[in-house]
């Protein structure tokens, strides 16, 4: 009746290929969360030394940063182990707890970016001069290392966007004191300071829903987004020998690996291996499913969790 099969991919070998992504992400990590919790230090001393509230708060911003790099180094730490008895799939999704946690965390900076930017409105503006513009030049050279670091591998993992937008968040906070003091000492406009806050706070607001919407669908088991599951099923279907296909699911395990699982009804189980490679590779090479599980069956036993087969 029904025959049990599973791939393995050739590249599915435990500590190379994505293991090794898992390393290099640590050391990032790492180095930018050093250089960035360092850099925190010297602005809180500047800020103390020099008893200017906008260098100490934005010392303060700073170290938010380094909290979203500690989530995201944690996480990925919890993420490299393997897999076992008890945890079948190791601890991936380790990165997308982390992403979760710090889209949460953008959010809330994004909040209080919009609103200490709206209380400064009306008030008051600390021109920036001396010990201020030393510091957010320093903030300037120690993000914009961090943001090249970080910039490729937050492109497909989820966790090191989470860093990303941390570090994003406090090089544009000194990019905008700068420009802000540049407009009041040229237009004396002071309301540019607050405007410019609002409107990256906007830009933040956006960016945390993004990530906080894209852990949120991992968890959901949503399909993934650059897979089109109707066109997936065509393929099978267009496989010689392949009748019907049933049970498609398709989800991300973690960032950059998905996941599928179908029923193929095949017309004659003689043909079965041929029909299972060539639907693995397809699933592999067209999909780039980092992992597949198929069962091949000649009849399809009928009523079975239909409530998730969403072919009926
Ligand atoms: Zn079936």
């Amino acid at each position: 009746m029904e025959k049990q099969q599973t791939n393995t991919q050739p590249s599915h070998n435990r500590g190379t290929g994505s293991f090794h992504g898992v390393e290099t992400n640590a050391r990032i990590l790492k180095i930018t969360g050093w250089m960035t919790g360092i850099y925190f230090l010297i602005e809180l001393g500047l800020g103390f030394y020099s008893g200017s509230v906008a260098v100490i708060s934005d010392a303060f911003h700073t170290f938010s940063a380094v909290g979203g790099i500690l989530i995201a180094f944690v996480a990925n730490r919890i993420s490299s182990r393997e897999a076992n008895a008890n945890a079948t799939y190791g601890f991936r999704r380790a990165e997308i707890v982390g992403a979760l946690l710090n889209g949460v965390f953008l959010l809330l900076m994004a909040l209080y970016v919009l609103y200490m930017g709206y209380m400064r409105l009306g008030a008051d503006v600390e021109l920036p001069t001396g010990i201020m513009l030393v510091a957010a030049l320093g903030g300037l050279i120690t993000e914009f290392i961090a943001f090249k670091l970080i910039y490729q591998e937050q492109k497909t993992n989820m966790n090191m966007k989470g860093a990303f937008w941390h570090i994003m968040q406090t090089f544009v906070g000194s990019i905008l004191i700068l420009i802000a003091a540049a407009v009041i000492a040229l237009t004396g406009y002071t309301p540019i300071d607050a405007i410019l806050g609002m409107a990256f706070g906007l830009v933040l607001l956006w960016a945390s829903y993004k990530i906080i919407a894209d852990a949120f669908n991992v968890f959901m088991q949503t399909v993934p987004k650059e897979v089109d599951i109707e066109q997936v099923k065509t393929d099978l279907l267009a496989l010689p020998g392949v009748t019907a296909v049933r049970h498609m699911h398709a989800w991300v395990l973690t960032s950059d690996k998905n996941i599928f699982s179908a029923h193929l009804e095949i017309e004659k189980s003689e043909n079965g291996q041929q029909i299972l490679e060539m639907a693995e590779r397809l699933l592999r090479e067209k999909y780039q499913f980092y992992f597949s599980t198929l069962q091949l069956e000649t009849s399809h036993t009928t009523s079975v969790a239909d409530e998730i087969n969403i072919i009926n």
